[in-house]
């Protein structure tokens, strides 16, 4: 039986009589990065937070490139030390076409420099980024750490109840769905998504290199998607590739060092010889968007809200985004004694996140879709896109400042992020 580690306080041990629900003002779904944040804001805005989720069991072998809005979010919260400690800068991020087709764009390569960024944010092991949050909500107060899933919830018009997998029985005016991307909350909220797939899959792995990567980034742009290198401490980088589906298999069937001689020639020697660190993990790449982010006593936040394919490190930004605007709510609805999981709260969370989340997934949509299209009119608009990114500076300046933050949806916690 799994045990309630109190913090701020304590609910109730199982017992074999029939059970009061704990009851709890937040109560926050899934022990991700978009989760473990969440329910530390809502538990700083002074509600009563309980975090529901198999705590410290991530099967996550990805690595998030954290940009600068999100490092400033982090360092209000006093974590941004100990991610710099285990992350890697990225101080210049370059854009290569490797399509080898007729029409191709030119490389462009952005500095932090040009925006008055000494860099652009830290590249970080998922599983090291989650256990420095899950540390920081072990020491939050008022926040109650249950370490268990959600077996179901039902939402009512004054609280919802959430029966979680070993029996328990809790309450709570405001569930906070960070429950990835088959969300049992945002179900349990009949809350209605749009989603398609994509004829591509992802492959992860971490890289040790022979040459320095000088804390520079690199996205190739090929056919069948980006193959992306990003830097790791000392000589070593992720990579993310996207392909074909049956190219993926391929390539997963090879063994350590058939694989990193192809990973070398795919990254043209940039960085000498590949060997490979740990192991791999495939994700089949698909899009969902939430058709609502608020609705009858349930938020969602991350991947329960919004997934899309990993072009431009924004999928993980977009979700911190999430947690730090539903704390600016909460802080407000605190101190104006109001329910956090009311109507009006739901809908101004709605409002706040709407644009941005639909904005960054029809772009990155968009780009991947030029990407892979054989069409001359779209290689025509991507190659012009990226020449009007290398060649004009304000509008280079434009894309890095609102690829960090968007200037139209900044949470409190990512203000003044970006000299303007
Ligand atoms: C290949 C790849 C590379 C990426 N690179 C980047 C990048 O560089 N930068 C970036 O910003 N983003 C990146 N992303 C996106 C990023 O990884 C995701 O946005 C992020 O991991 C989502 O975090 P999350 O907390 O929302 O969800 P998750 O990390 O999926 O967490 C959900 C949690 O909920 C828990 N859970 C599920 N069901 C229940 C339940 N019933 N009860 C309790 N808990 C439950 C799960 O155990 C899990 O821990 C990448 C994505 C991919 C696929």
């Amino acid at each position: 039986m799994s045990s309630i580690e109190a913090q701020g306080q304590s609910a109730a041990a199982p017992s074999p009589r029939p059970q009061v629900a704990a009851r709890f003002d937040v109560a926050v779904v899934g022990g991700g990065p978009s989760g473990l944040a969440s329910a530390i804001l809502a538990a700083r805005a002074g509600f009563s937070t309980a975090l529901v989720a198999p705590l410290g069991q991530w099967d996550d072998a990805r690595t998030t490139a954290l940009l600068a809005g999100s490092m400033t979010m982090l360092e209000r919260m006093g974590l941004a030390e100990a991610v710099a400690a285990k992350g890697q800068m990225l101080r210049v991020m370059r854009l290569v076409d490797d399509t080898g087709r007729l029409i191709r764009a030119p490389e462009v390569a952005f500095e932090s420099s040009e925006i008055g960024l000494p860099t652009f944010g830290y590249n970080i092991a998922n599983i090291d980024l989650n256990t420095i949050l899950l540390d920081a909500a072990r020491a939050t107060a008022g926040l109650t750490l249950i370490d268990a899933k959600l077996d179901q919830a039902s939402t009512g018009e004054a609280a919802t109840t959430l029966t979680l997998d070993d029996g328990r029985v809790l309450t709570a005016r405001l569930i906070v769905g960070a429950d990835g991307r088959k969300s049992k909350c945002r179900d349990a909220a009949g809350i209605d998504v749009r989603q398609w797939t994509y004829p591509q899959a992802a492959m992860v792995m971490n890289l040790a290199c022979a040459a320095p990567h000088d804390d520079i980034s690199t996205e190739f742009h090929g056919r069948n998607g980006p193959f992306v290198l990003v830097p790791l401490p000392g000589n070593r980088i992720s990579i993310v590739l996207v392909e074909a589906p049956a190219t993926i298999e391929r390539l997963n069937g090879l063994d350590d060092a058939a694989l990193a001689r192809e990973l070398e020639t795919r990254a043209h020697s940039l960085l000498g010889r590949f060997t490979i660190e740990g192991r791999r993990q495939v994700y089949p790449l698909s899009a969902m968007t939430a058709r609502t982010f608020g609705r009858n006593r349930v938020a969602l936040v991350g991947e329960a809200a919004h997934v899309f394919p990993p072009i431009g490190a924004q999928g993980l930004n977009l979700g911190l985004r999430d947690g730090a605007t539903l704390g600016d709510l909460l802080d407000k609805a605190g101190k104006a004694g109001e329910d956090p999981g009311g109507g009006a709260m739901l809908a101004a969370y709605d409002r706040a996140r709407a644009i941005d989340i639909n904005s960054r997934t029809a772009t990155v949509d968009t780009v991947n879709r030029a990407l892979l299209s054989e069409h001359l009119p779209a290689q025509v608009a991507r190659g012009f896109g990226l020449w009007a990114a290398k060649s004009i500076p304000p509008l280079r300046r434009l894309m890095m400042r609102e690829g960090m933050v968007p200037t139209f949806a900044t949470p409190r916690l990512m203000r003044g992020t970006v000299p303007r």
